[in-house]
């Protein structure tokens, strides 16, 4: 078996703001089946070690960015974890970025600083008697590991995962001592970025591999539009840098026994979920489809494309269930819009029981963000039959088969895609998806299509399995 440790801030079931945690938490069992042994190390916030029932204290460190802190070890759900128990880092009240009012914690650098130099030294001398062959850092948070790594003279190649391009993990460059940075490669070829240390960077520049969660972002990032600001790098990396498509976790997501829902015997099943989503909502019947979305309420997300654009779908007598949290300024506009029409219901909150109940009672899952690296809702929505309605850019564009004409006539269309990413042009997917609603043959097939279509791990572990491989043999 090749031992892999996962350097993550937030893993699926213990700690979740987004599709990261997903990934973080199914990977590891799909690459176990590929002969990879994975130990994911996490950081030991309040509530992750609440959860974390038995387990064993198997490192200590004495001064740890200003206190001490030990890293405990244990197993949920089949997952090997190591979690980073620092309580001066982690355990306070608020959320694991940010307090309750959404505004990053100010020693952000520190704490995930913290995580990355943990993992240079379980990389560098083991625990518990193991010792892994590959460390695999996941977003900003891990970035900095390569830089220890390296200050410990680890051999263990470092393979880094870009989940979203948008968070940089940027330091203010006095805090180079604090985070015990080497001055010295404080240059633009390591993890300077205008000025400020990008945790961000360290990641790209210090990585023997690199990869982002699906081809079409891959291929994005190379342009500054969305490379922001990282383009450059990542086309100097060229060679090294490929796209993973994100899979799901085809138990917990699993229509026929989904705990959550009425499990669906047939595909009809999703006539007596969608009743008791209506009811939950309280939307009444309506002729048009209904959409659902669940969502982190950000700019990215495209929420104020989709207010713009919604007439189109209401004007058919569509709905739409809406489930998110963020942004205040996006969470007053949708309430406000849904006092104004009885066929939008929104909830702000978040809830994993009603967004698989959405899945099972919608009749699409819209996505109309302006970027999106790959998006797991609707990989959700295709196993349970919710056509997805998406914007074409990222791992939108890769998952979903749009109904043009071509796809129709082939009979393998799974979802409407919708481009350029503006409001006229997403009104313009509500017609279309309305039209093709209002013919019940035309809309089973697709149906039938997406719940075939393959969005479980396997094909994606193997590739991140040969990534390993391949790192592994060039760091020889
Ligand atoms: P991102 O990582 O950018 O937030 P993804 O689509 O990759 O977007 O993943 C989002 C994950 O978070 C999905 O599993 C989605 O179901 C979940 N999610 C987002 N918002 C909510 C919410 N308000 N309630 C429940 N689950 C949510």
């Amino acid at each position: 078996m090749t031992r892999a440790l996962f350097v993550v801030s937030e893993c699926a079931p213990l700690v979740k703001t987004g599709g990261l945690a997903d990934v973080a938490g199914a990977l590891p069992l799909a690459l176990d089946a590929e002969g990879v042994a994975v130990r994911v190390l996490l950081p030991g916030y309040r509530a992750v070690l609440a959860q974390f029932g038995k387990s064993k204290t198997v490192a200590q460190y004495k001064d740890l960015f200003g206190s001490p802190a030990k890293l405990q070890s244990g197993s949920i759900d089949g997952l090997e974890l190591l979690i980073l128990d620092a309580p001066h880092l982690y355990d306070r009240d608020g959320a694991i970025y940010g307090d309750a009012s959404g505004i990053d914690w100010p020693d952000n650098p520190e704490r995930f600083a913290a995580l990355c130099k943990v993992a240079a030294l379980i990389a560098s001398e083991g625990v518990d008697g193991w010792t892994p062959d590959i460390v695999h850092g996941h977003d900003w948070q891990a970035g900095l590991t390569p830089e220890y790594m390296q200050a410990l003279n680890v051999k263990a190649p470092f393979v880094f995962t870009i989940h979203n391009i948008a968070f940089h993990g940027n330091a203010d460059a006095r805090k180079l001592d604090t985070l015990e940075l080497d001055p010295a490669r404080f240059t633009s070829e390591h993890f300077e970025f205008w000025g400020k240390i990008s945790a961000l960077k360290a990641g790209l520049a210090g990585a023997c591999k690199i990869n982002t969660v699906s081809q079409t972002y891959a291929e994005e990032l190379l342009t500054p539009d969305f490379g922001i600001g990282m383009d450059g790098i990542l086309r100097a990396r060229h060679a090294d840098f490929s796209g993973i498509v994100n899979g799901i976790d085809l138990d917990a997501w699993n229509p026929t026994t989904d705990p959550n829902i009425s499990p669906y015997k047939t595909a009809a099943g999703k006539s007596v979920n969608k009743k008791a989503l209506c009811e939950i909502f309280g939307l009444r019947k309506a002729k048009g489809p209904l959409c659902v979305l669940v969502s982190r309420l950000t700019e990215q997300k495209g929420i104020d494309l989709l207010l713009e654009a919604l007439p189109a779908l209401l004007s058919r007598d569509g709905q739409l269930a809406l489930l998110g949290s963020g942004d205040p300024k996006l969470e007053i506009a949708l309430l406000e819009a849904a006092d104004q029409h009885e066929n939008l219901s929104v909830k702000v909150g978040y809830d994993e029981a009603l967004s698989h109940k959405m899945m099972a009672g919608g009749d699409a899952i819209l996505v109309p963000s302006r970027f999106e690296p790959c998006g797991l809702t609707q990989l959700y929505g295709l196993r349970y039959g919710t056509l997805p309605l998406v914007a074409l850019t990222g791992g939108l564009a890769d998952t979903v088969i749009n109904a043009s004409p071509a796809a129709m006539a082939a009979g393998v269309a799974t979802g409407v895609q919708f481009s350029p990413i503006n409001a006229q042009s997403l009104a313009n997917a509500f017609a279309r998806t309305c039209d093709l609603f209002d013919n019940p043959k035309t809309w089973k097939g697709m149906q039938r299509n997406a719940m075939k279509h393959p969005v479980g791990w396997e094909t994606s572990a193997a590739t991140y399995k040969a990534m390993y491989l391949a790192a592994l043999e060039t760091h020889l």
